[in-house]
């Protein structure tokens, strides 16, 4: 069935999914909906602009969730391959930091990071999470003279992800691509397998269920990231 990952050149993409046994919400699974509301109300730049306060809002209560969720055993097996394989790239398309304390380091986040807010004036990013940079209320940057508003530190859908570049030349690069948690409708990110078989690597898919671009790998595995994925590692 599988291949030896050990000393491959491995990129791994990871999605919502594989933080679902943590706790953390994917949107695909209810509806459309994300921690019931519609995508384009809270994670879109146009949603921003309307009303800027009930995005605001969304993305505070997402924030101060990290203090509240776990990595789980795919998190932790994913820092395990990294220290198997011959060298491994991890991409994510989450914007929590459970990888990072899962052990993972450094992670490429495509979408943006919870942890962080970006100036609205400037585009700089602050890690921001004392307990008052967690409030309803707006956060004021550092870096402007009249400090300035602050919004999330994520893409929103319309916007263009980030470090592009990189992913593209590392997903062209590789031997091995491995999708993990993802339901294959966002793009770029669902578009990455193709570019990684045109090139002959050889692409895994883990996910709870078979995905719209599954016909697109190598090698499926399904079920749960977090019962199946240390055992997978083990074996690779
Ligand atoms: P998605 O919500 O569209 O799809 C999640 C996929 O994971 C589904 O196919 C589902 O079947 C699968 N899944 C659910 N539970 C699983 C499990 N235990 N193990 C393995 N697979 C499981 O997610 P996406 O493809 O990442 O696209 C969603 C977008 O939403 C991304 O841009 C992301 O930034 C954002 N988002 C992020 C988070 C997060 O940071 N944790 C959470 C929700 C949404």
């Amino acid at each position: 069935m599988g291949m030896t990952l050990k000393d491959r050149k491995v990129v791994v993409l990871t999605g919502a999914g594989i933080s679902a046994e943590s706790g953390v919400r994917t949107f695909r699974d209810n509806d459309g909906l994300w921690e019931n509301h519609r995508i384009e109300d809270v994670a879109t730049p146009e949603a921003w602009v309307r009303d800027p306060s009930l995005v605001w809002r969304f993305y505070q209560a997402r924030r101060r969730q990290l203090l509240e969720v776990e990595p789980n055993p795919a998190h932790f097996a994913l820092a395990g391959l990294e220290r198997k394989c011959g060298s491994l790239v991890l991409i994510t398309q989450n914007v929590d930091d459970l990888h990072e304390r899962g052990g993972s380091e450094p992670v490429i986040h495509m979408h943006g990071t919870l942890r962080s807010l970006r100036c609205q004036e400037t585009g700089l990013s602050e890690v921001r999470m004392d307990e008052r940079d967690l409030v309803e209320d707006f956060v004021l940057c550092n870096c402007c003279a009249v400090a300035s508003r602050m919004r999330p530190d994520i893409v929103w859908f319309g916007e263009i992800p980030l470090e592009m570049g990189v992913i593209q030349r590392e997903v062209g690069d590789c031997e091995v691509f491995i999708v993990i948690g993802s339901s294959g409708h966002v793009y770029p990110a669902a578009g990455l397998v193709n570019l990684a078989n045109s090139n002959g690597a050889h692409t895994i898919l883990v996910n709870f269920e078979l995905p719209i671009n599954s016909n697109d790998f190598d090698e499926v595995h399904i079920g749960k990231a977090g019962e199946i994925l240390p055992e997978l590692v083990e074996n690779w």
